[in-house]
């Protein structure tokens, strides 16, 4: 019988993913954090606006009420000590080791970011990392051969595909939806409903910490928590880490 497989992909290992975490225990739902390495502890004020994350503007200069355009929060790092202890349970996956364009490197610097990053961080977390998620979704292109040399099977882009097949090419790995959409609920409704009759289901929900501090319309806290409870009460699906999906689905 083919199932259906529910992921949460986080990025850049942030100090709201702290309460990203409580939320998840408490619901009881895998998920996979793409972190950088040689970021941890990194506390530079990264603030983002725009109604997807992509415009930096200043927010008055908008939307004076703040309700659909997002303002500037904080984009910080955690600690490798805390990550090590928040992220107990949970897959760790690459993300470069300094959050690169892989797209404008060199080959020799996406080769070592790529393969120093996995390695530091299946040494820092003990697990066997062999996920990865492109830094601004971008690189795919040109870096399979890099990613395969370090040892990763599947990596994740930034783009939403209709559907919810498991991706045909791994190291191009659609999302389904970006939490911040205003059409998430739709999407996931509709996969509520899809019957797996032909093959496994899969739906990759993407998100940095930083975005439900936006407190807007689209992407705040409570939407991160109704997400999670709707999935939570969908007893046929299966919530875990995407390399967990990927294996359980291969395995099938
Ligand atoms: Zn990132």
């Amino acid at each position: 019988m083919y199932k259906k497989y529910f992921a949460w992909s986080f990025d850049d290992g942030l100090e709201q993913d702290r309460k990203i975490v409580e939320i998840l225990k408490e619901y009881g739902l895998g998920a996979t954090f793409h972190l950088n390495s040689g970021m941890f502890g990194d506390k530079t004020y990264e603030g983002r606006i725009g109604n997807l994350g992509m415009i930096e503007k200043p927010a008055d200069r908008f939307d004076p009420d703040g309700r659909h355009l997002l303002k500037y929060v904080p984009h910080f790092r955690l600690s490798q000590e805390e990550a090590v202890q928040l992220y107990d349970g949970f897959e760790i996956a690459s993300h470069t080791m300094h959050h690169v364009n892989l797209a404008r490197c060199s080959e020799e610097v996406k080769q070592r970011e790529i393969r120093e990053d996995v390695k530091n961080l299946s040494a820092v977390f003990q697990q066997e990392v062999t996920g990865f998620a492109y830094p601004y979704g971008i690189g795919a292109k040109n870096s399979k051969a890099a990613l395969k040399a370090a040892g990763v099977t599947y990596a994740r882009l930034a783009v939403s595909q209709k559907g919810f097949r498991f991706p045909k090419d791994p190291l191009a790995m659609p999302l389904s939806c970006w939490h911040i959409s205003p059409h998430a609920f739709e999407k996931l409704d509709q996969f509520f409903k899809a019957e797996p009759e032909r093959d496994d289901l899969f739906f990759l929900m993407f998100a940095h910490g930083y975005e439900f501090d936006f407190n807007t319309k689209d992407s705040n806290w409570d939407k991160f928590r109704r997400i999670c409870e709707t999935v939570a009460s969908h007893e046929d699906v299966i919530s875990c880490s995407i390399k967990d999906a990927m294996r359980m689905h291969q395995e099938d």
